[in-house]
């Protein structure tokens, strides 16, 4: 009997879903797999899924030191877009942008992907200048954009304050229609329930607390569970990925900040895309289930604390309101935070290290949902070949030794945040 059949729900209801099955499977770590994957957030399992489904590869285990969905992937605040400034970062997001766009097909599981325009407001002339060179450059790399007026965007989103006199005023937009949002843990639940059928052992409650060596290569790692040897191993873990790499020796050009958000309780629709201010660093969107979505700056300090200040949620309000007046009348449901990987030129690293068959993934800073199935694409790519797939070619590792940093302005940490 199907569980999503009209019969399934009903018995559910009254054996408190006692016939369900699991979405995966819970699997005894074995002793050894050809590729291992320390890390199960989005990233990590959209990489073990695409490793089983593009590339073939079986024998693999995503080692996750809690449970699926329980890092940032489930913290962020949803937002999916592909409107950067810099070549590298279009041809990677763009991508991901035309992923997302079939993901719920291709996991067979309902990420609710919802393009609903994602627009950056302008505030004077010099913001409008910026945000037309970053359509144009987003037109020539065949991204949509389109440069709006102050009319157009006071249609969009009436209850944008569009007065003159207000605290922040609004002189335009750029929008990416085709952007929007998706809901962060369904994308978790369904690469992992997708994984799992084609063979990838998910290991929750397994964290890496060190690495085997023989000589300068990686050849397994020690765990909470025991030793686990694997030909090839893919960190993966966001937040702690200073923390990780550090245990194999490796210092990466990273900070871990700490960044919150915030949602409303539930209202009727009042949001009508997702509203972004990089002058203020603000966004706003609201959620199918009606709550208003808010975040702002990060904390300005490293720290791998889950708990922010309360001045930065009273920053993140106070523009929010600014922008959207309306927003003053809600109660605040809840806020969150997560701990996110701040690399200084604000571009993620993807790649090879200088220890044999160990890989990373890292430095999404505030932006890596979004980046979540061409991550997880590339990467899969780069793990399963030892080579860079053409899409995260740039975004090596040894960039910053070499001078080739990919400086996106408004992603980075704060000092570089623009
Ligand atoms: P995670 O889900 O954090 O996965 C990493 C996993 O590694 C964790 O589950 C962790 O438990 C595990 N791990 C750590 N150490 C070990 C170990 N030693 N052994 C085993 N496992 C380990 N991005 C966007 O694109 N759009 C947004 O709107 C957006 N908003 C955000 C809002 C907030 C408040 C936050 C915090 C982030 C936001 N982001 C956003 C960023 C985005 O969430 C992250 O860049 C992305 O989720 C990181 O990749 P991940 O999903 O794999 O990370």
């Amino acid at each position: 009997m199907n569980r999503y059949s009209a019969f399934g729900l009903i018995r559910g209801a009254f054996d408190g879903q006692k016939h369900w099955q699991p979405a995966w499977r819970d699997p005894e770590p074995r002793a050894s797999y050809d590729i291992i994957v320390i890390g199960g957030g989005g990233h990590g399992l959209a990489t073990a899924y695409y490793l089983a489904k593009v590339h073939g590869l079986r024998n693999i285990a995503v080692l996750e030191k809690s449970w699926i969905g329980g890092g940032n992937v489930g913290r962020n605040t949803t937002l999916v877009r592909s409107n950067y400034r810099l070549k590298p970062l279009h041809d990677f997001f763009e991508f991901g942008l035309k992923l997302w766009e079939h993901l719920s097909d291709e996991l067979n599981y309902n990420v609710m992907f919802s393009p609903r325009g994602s627009l950056i407001l302008g505030h004077s002339d010099a913001d409008m200048a910026i945000l037309a060179q970053r359509g144009d450059a987003m037109a020539c790399d065949g991204i949509d954009a389109e440069l709006l007026s102050r009319d157009k965007v006071a249609k969009l989103e009436p209850l944008l304050d569009m007065s003159r006199s207000a605290r922040f005023p609004i002189d335009g937009a750029l929008m990416q229609w085709r952007g929007g949002t998706a809901r962060h843990d369904a994308v978790a639940w369904g690469y992992a329930r997708a994984a799992d059928a084609l063979g990838v052992d998910i290991i929750q409650k397994c964290e890496v607390t060190g690495f085997v060596r023989d000589g300068d290569a990686v050849v397994g790692v020690e765990t909470t569970r025991g030793r686990i040897d694997a030909g090839r191993i893919g960190i993966c873990v966001a937040g702690h990925s200073g923390h990780v790499a550090g245990m194999a020796g490796l210092r990466l050009p990273i900070e871990s900040q700490t960044l919150q958000a915030l949602v409303t309780e539930g209202v009727k629709p009042m949001i009508n895309g997702v509203i972004q201010s990089n002058s203020l660093h603000c966004y706003i969107s609201q959620s199918d289930k009606g709550g208003i979505v808010m975040g702002g700056d990060p904390d300005n300090w490293p720290s791998y604390a889950r708990r922010g200040q309360p001045t930065i949620i009273e920053g993140a309000i106070a523009n929010a309101i600014a922008l959207v007046p309306a927003l003053s009348r809600l109660r605040m449901l809840r806020t969150w935070s997560g701990v996110t990987d701040m690399s200084f030129d604000g571009s993620p690293i993807i790649g090879t290290t200088p220890l044999p068959n160990l890989f990373l993934n890292a430095g999404w800073c505030y932006g890596g949902f979004k980046a979540t199935p061409a991550s997880g694409w590339t990467y899969a790519h780069t793990l399963a070949t030892g080579k860079p797939h053409p899409l995260n070619a740039p975004f090596t590792l040894d960039r910053f030794e070499r001078g080739a940093t990919i400086d996106e302005p408004g992603v980075g940490p704060l000092p570089n945040h623009r």
